[in-house]
């Protein structure tokens, strides 16, 4: 290991956070904008709702644990982190749901307009999703457009309903300007939705300060909340009285224990929770938030652009993009937490990479991703993935006749 890197890591005032996760022995998990790492407290956590609260107190545990306000209280543990005040932040289902139910209420808050905008290199589901709407409402009410990013506030008409937008760009982790696209979305009498699947939990997000309408983010990507651990939206609370969502399902009812025949939505976010919460991983997510008490998310900020500042010299110094193109941004405020490097070879580097025990991963058709989680990665780990990265390349290891083909899920 460099000197550098293990000064770097002395240096770090973030460094013990580390020892809150568990992780393999020898391995450098770059992967943590897929899947977050475990933290440790989440086992314990687990073990005491499945045991104990789901063991012992079987159905009292839904008010004696509280289970039944989980959503609320799990979207309160998030709203800080993403710059929103109380009220306005709810935990549930998946970003792809999250997505139908907000895009439904932007176009109905939006009477008479009907284009949901979004760029053409997002990650697919939001804009599966919107073309399921339009699909359901009919094109006159609804439909999908989609520019590049560069075109966006050109292609900001008079019938766009709403704009929505991923924060950071899962495949270049790109950041665009929220400030500057929310306001020129509302200047054209626009709504705006934001996606901070790769934003939320590893820079500051200022939702209400910067005047954002709607928006969703992701539980088991850089707040470790597990696989398949349940999703957030977010509603400004401008828009709480007009806003209606279709999923009109028992727990987003004024009064879910009425029994009452016709549906009444409740206030606020709560009739964006449509049906019964998954509690175990629920309980995941909220134990796994425990780990953001002890640091604010300036302080995650700073590290995780020093990580990728780190990382990308390393690979300039190391001369290594005379075959690599590095599509990440330098400039710090265009910049999420991964850096994404372009390659003709890249699903057989990104698997040299992990045969190596360093975890990245490969999104198609030509991009191995690194991405940097500043709770738990260091500076050596940095180091570590550009040594093994140079050692690949100058060996040719990633040519090899077993990385030829693709499996389904890569
Ligand atoms: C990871 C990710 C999702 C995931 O959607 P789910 O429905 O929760 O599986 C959605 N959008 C973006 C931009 C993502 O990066």
């Amino acid at each position: 290991m460099s000197d550098s890197a293990l000064a770097r890591d002395k240096a770090d005032s973030l460094a013990d956070l580390k020892e809150l996760f568990q992780l393999p022995a020898g391995v450098v998990y770059l992967d943590g904008n897929s899947l977050g790492a475990l933290p440790r407290a989440v086992t314990a956590a687990v073990k005491d709702v499945v045991e104990h609260q789901w063991g012992d107190d079987l159905i009292t545990s839904w008010n004696a644990h509280d289970w039944i306000r989980l959503p609320n209280l799990v979207g309160e543990k998030l709203a800080p982190l993403i710059g929103a005040a109380p009220g306005q932040v709810l935990c549930s289902d998946s970003i792809s749901v999250n997505l139908f139910k907000l895009l439904a209420t932007a176009i109905e808050l939006n009477t008479g307009r009907r284009i949901i905008l979004a760029v053409d290199e997002d990650f697919p589901t939001d804009a599966y999703i919107a073309q399921g709407l339009s699909q359901m409402l009919g094109e006159d009410r609804c439909e999908l457009r989609r520019v590049a990013a560069q075109d966006v506030q050109a292609a900001l008409s008079d019938d766009v309903a709403v704009l929505m937008l991923t924060e950071v760009n899962y495949r270049s982790g790109e950041r665009h300007d929220m400030q500057a696209l929310t306001d020129a979305a509302h200047a054209a009498g626009a709504l705006v939705l934001w996606d901070l699947a790769h934003s939320a939990g590893v820079l500051p997000i200022e939702l209400d300060r910067r005047g954002v309408d709607l928006a969703v983010g992701c539980g088991y990507k850089y707040f470790n909340g597990g696989p398949g651990a349940p999703a957030f939206l977010y509603v400004n609370k401008r828009h709480h009285a007009r806003a209606r969502q279709p999923l009109s399902g028992w727990l987003g009812h004024q009064d879910p224990f009425a029994f009452a025949s016709d549906y009444e939505a409740a206030g606020g976010v709560q009739h964006y929770q449509a049906g019964t919460p998954g509690i175990i991983s629920m309980a995941a997510l909220n134990a796994a938030l425990d780990v953001f008490q002890r640091v604010s998310i300036e302080q995650l900020r700073e590290k995780s652009l020093a990580l990728t500042d780190f990382f990308i010299e390393g690979i300039e110094t190391r001369g290594l993009l005379a075959s690599l193109e590095c599509i990440t941004p330098r400039e710090h405020h265009r910049r999420g937490s991964q850096v994404s490097l372009r390659y003709e070879h890249a699903w057989g580097l990104s698997q040299a990479l992990i045969e190596a025990q360093v975890i990245v991963d490969f999104r198609a058709t030509d991009i191995v991703r690194f991405g940097f989680s500043p709770l738990y990665n260091s500076f050596s780990d940095a180091q570590k993935a550009l040594d093994v990265l140079e050692e690949i390349l100058v060996k040719g290891l990633h040519l090899d006749d077993r990385f030829a083909t693709r499996p389904t899920v890569t």
